[in-house]
Order: structure tokens, then C-alpha cells, then sequence
């Protein structure tokens, strides 16, 4: 076989991100994918925040696969029979909002632009485990075959096998893992525009939280497409596990809520989808690299969901390309010892990766609060359904109306450490 520089495992956007910097410097790359085609098997939401891809490939706007820039941003509290709404307009992108994709797509672009550059893309090869030799990592193995390289990029997603095999984390703890679900709607591009006041390439993203999952840990999400929108759920998996709900029927009563159900009317079942979701944040980081070896994108477990914001594939972009600088500043000799590898920390820095993990480290235990998901949504609907009903028998100031709606849900001070709470940590 030819020698490789670098072996890459997994092609979503941080393997093919950094075999696309490694290519285009003259390095040899393998990049190695157990999906049919990249992109085949990945799930997300809908949203990629563009900073990154930016800076690797400077004219992605020429051919990227992009559905629709956000211009639109909402948040839906919902209890079983009402909702709450405020929608954030701003119709004149500079980019930093994002658009929409579908992954097929996406990933099958980033990893053929890899490939225009040089790099060696394998699809349907899994990767079983990691080549050690005199205590470090000579390369991998798949299907038998060893493929000898300088290093090795897990870029294996957020159950990674690689990052167990090479002895940086232990195996997944359930706990730290949230379940996501997602179908794809077919709408006619007329629809979504009159439906969401949008311009054909305008796009929404809404965050829906409260009944959507039952007022259970997590929230739901709408992403609208070219001719489609995408709508999910993402919950904690031991919260399904103790309360004995399941996910699919979760998505129905979703669906079948008010504020939905007139969003998605005569839509289509595109597409149907299930994944697991790394949530603990920083406090849930591996170590980073070992003797010839380092973890990017959600094998990393960098992922900051802090309730408004989900972002993994920006930072799985910038932790591919400041994996692949690291190796472009090694001497001459190649020697990916931990001590050289360590650069990759400050490469990962100088793009905000860690510092912006850091900044929400205890993003994950906030949201870990159960009244979020239930007090807060029904407070709120409750306050406003009683502003706006007028039924003879004496109306309320709305501070009486706050009063009242809380005293029958929380303690003041309760509200007020929350309150807290969530300014420090989101
Ligand atoms: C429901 C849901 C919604 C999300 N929404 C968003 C969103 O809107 N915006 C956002 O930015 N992020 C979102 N994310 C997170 C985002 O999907 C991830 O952060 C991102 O995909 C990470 O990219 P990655 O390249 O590290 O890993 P992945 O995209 O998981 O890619 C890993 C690749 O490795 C391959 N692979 C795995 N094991 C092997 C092996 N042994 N051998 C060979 N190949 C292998 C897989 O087939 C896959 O192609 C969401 C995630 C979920 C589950």
C-alpha cells in the first residue's frame, strides 16, 4: 500500500476538514469512512455557523450546498394547550447567523473537495482499531489490513471507538448523552414562505422547549430548507428511561401541537432519523492527543449546546484544521510525540474551541435544571393567559397576575438563584 502521512478515521466535517488543509499543503492522506458515502449516516439538526469553513475553504459560497441563510430566529414556550413565541428578525445576513443543509450533501461536498485537493478518500472501510507499537500509534487497522502513518486523526464522531482503542477515555457513560430525533417535511418552497414570511432564500430556525418533550430535559427544533423543514427533538435519554416515554410518540403529540401542526399541514415524510448527542460540555472532554494520535470534532466532544445556540460542526471545522496545522509545524522528522502534539492546544485556541467550552462549562449542569423545562414554560403561559382573558369577574394588574401565577409554581428565591444561575452560566 502507499505510504500515508496521515490516516484520517471518519469523513463528517472535521475528518474531511482536516484531510482538505493536509492535501492542499502536499501531505499524503488517507481518509477512511464506514458510510457508504460521507454524510450517508450523519444526523443533525440543520444549522452550520460558517466561521470556520470560512477560513478553510474562503469560497464555499460559491458551490457549498447551502439551503437557506438563517434570517430568523424564534423561541416557542409550549405547554400542552398554548404557546409563547418571540421571534428575532434580521434580513440583511453577514454570515455569522448561518444557513441550513442537509448532511448527505454537505459532507459529500467537503470530503470531494478533500479529494480535488489530493487526499485519498475510502468509503465502506470501518476502521477496528489503532496500530500500537513500542507504546504509540504507528497507525490503524481495518479489515485485517495496517496502514502505517506519522499520525492518526479520530475524527470517529462522538461514540468514538478510536479514542477508547488509543486509551484517552473510557467507554460512553449514558448519562452524558441526550437522544435526537428528526424528520425531514417536504413542503412546497411557496408554503415555507408564506408559512414562516420568508424570502425563497431566507431560513428560520425556531428552539421550542416545555410540552415538546413532554417537560422532560431538552427541547425541540425547526430548521426550514429549500423545499422542506427539519424538525427534532433532542432529550435526555435517562429522563425516557424513568419516565417510560418513548421517543417516536414524543414527536407525535409535537407534531400534533397547535404550533406545529398548521407549520407542517399536507407536508410529506421525507426522512426519518435517530442519534446520541455528547452534552457534558468541557467537563466531558477527553484528553485531547496521545503519542502519535488526536481527537477532533465530537470524538473531542466539542459541542456547545447552551439552549439557543447548537454548535458541532463549526467547531468540528476548526478543531480538523488545528489538528492538520499541528502536523504542517512538526521538524522534519515527523515525530507526533505527545510534546509536539501539544501544539494543537494552542491551535485549537487560536479559534476560540476551548476558550468558548470553557466559557459554557457549566452550561450543561444549568440546563440540567428540570424546571426549565416545565415551571418556567408554564409560568409564562400562565401569566399570559390570564393578562389576556377578560371574563367579567375583575381584572389583574400584571404584577398581581406574576404574583399569583408563581406562588403556585415556585419560591421567589427560587426564581432569583435560577435567574442567577443562568446569567453566569449561559
Ligand atoms: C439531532 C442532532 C442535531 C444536531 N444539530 C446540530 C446543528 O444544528 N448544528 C451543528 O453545528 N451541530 C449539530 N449537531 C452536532 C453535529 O452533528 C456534530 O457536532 C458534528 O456532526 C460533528 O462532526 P464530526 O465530524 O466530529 O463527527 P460526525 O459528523 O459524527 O462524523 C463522524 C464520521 O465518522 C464515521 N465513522 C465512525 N466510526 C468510524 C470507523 N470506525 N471507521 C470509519 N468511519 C467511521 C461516521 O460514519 C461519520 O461519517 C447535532 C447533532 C445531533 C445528533
Amino acid at each position: 500500500m502507499e505510504q500515508f502521512d496521515v490516516a484520517i478515521v471518519g469523513a463528517g466535517p472535521a475528518g474531511s476538514s482536516a484531510a482538505y488543509y493536509l492535501a492542499s499543503m502536499g501531505f499524503q492522506v488517507i481518509l477512511l469512512e464506514r458510510g457508504k458515502s460521507p454524510g450517508s449516516k450523519n444526523v443533525f439538526g440543520g444549522r452550520i455557523y460558517p466561521y470556520s469553513l470560512r477560513e478553510l475553504i474562503p469560497t464555499y459560497l460559491e458551490d457549498a450546498p447551502i439551503e437557506r441563510m438563517i434570517t430568523k430566529e424564534g423561541l416557542t414556550f409550549m405547554t400542552e394547550d398554548a404557546s409563547l413565541s418571540a421571534s428575532f428578525s434580521s434580513p440583511t445576513p453577514d454570515g455569522t447567523s448561518g444557513f441550513t443543509v442537509f448532511r448527505s450533501r454537505f459532507d459529500q461536498w467537503l470530503a470531494q473537495k478533500a479529494v480535488e485537493k489530493g487526499a485519498f478518500l475510502l468509503n465502506e472501510v470501518k476502521v477496528d482499531d489503532v496500530l500500537f507499537e513500542k507504546d504509540r500509534i504507528a497507525g490503524i487497522v481495518a479489515g485485517g489490513d495496517e496502514i502505517r502513518t506519522h499520525l492518526v486523526i479520530a475524527a470517529d464522531g462522538a461514540t468514538s471507538k478510536i479514542a477508547e482503542k488509543a486509551g484517552l477515555r473510557g467507554s460512553f457513560d449514558p448519562k452524558n448523552f441526550s437522544i435526537g430525533i428528526k424528520e425531514v417535511i417536504e413542503l412546497p418552497k411557496g408554503s415555507i414562505n408564506d408559512r414562516f414570511q420568508v424570502e425563497s432564500s431566507e431560513g428560520v430556525s425556531i428552539v421550542y422547549v416545555g410540552y415538546v418533550t413532554k417537560f422532560l430535559r431538552g427541547g425541540g427544533f425547526l430548521y426550514t430548507n429549500q423545499d422542506s423543514v427539519s424538525l427534532g427533538i433532542v432529550v435526555k435519554g435517562i429522563d425516557l428511561v424513568e419516565r417510560k416515554i418513548n421517543v417516536e410518540s414524543m414527536m407525535g403529540s409535537f407534531k400534533q401541537h397547535e404550533a406545529i401542526r398548521k407549520l407542517i399541514v399536507d407536508g410529506k415524510l421525507l426522512e426519518y432519523s435517530t442519534h446520541l448527542i455528547p452534552e457534558a460540555g468541557f467537563k466531558m472532554m477527553p484528553r485531547l492527543f496521545t503519542d502519535g494520535l488526536i481527537l477532533v470534532g465530537d470524538a473531542a466532544g466539542f459541542i456547545i449546546n447552551n439552549g439557543y445556540t447548537f454548535r458541532g460542526v463549526d467547531l468540528a471545522i476548526a478543531s480538523g484544521i488545528a489538528a492538520a496545522e499541528t502536523f504542517t509545524q512538526l521538524q522534519k522528522d515527523r515525530n507526533t510525540n505527545r510534546s509536539s502534539l501539544s501544539a494543537y492546544l494552542a491551535n485549537l485556541d487560536k479559534r476560540n474551541v476551548i476558550s468558548d467550552l470553557k466559557k459554557f462549562k457549566n452550561g450543561p449542569s444549568f440546563l440540567n435544571n428540570p424546571r426549565l423545562y416545565s415551571e418556567y414554560p408554564k409560568i409564562l403561559i400562565d401569566l399570559l393567559r390570564t393578562m389576556y382573558s377578560i371574563d367579567g369577574r375583575g381584572s389583574k394588574r400584571v404584577r398581581e397576575a406574576a404574583r399569583e401565577t408563581m406562588k403556585r409554581r415556585i419560591s421567589i428565591t427560587r426564581l432569583v438563584r435560577d435567574l442567577i444561575g443562568g446569567m453566569n452560566a449561559i
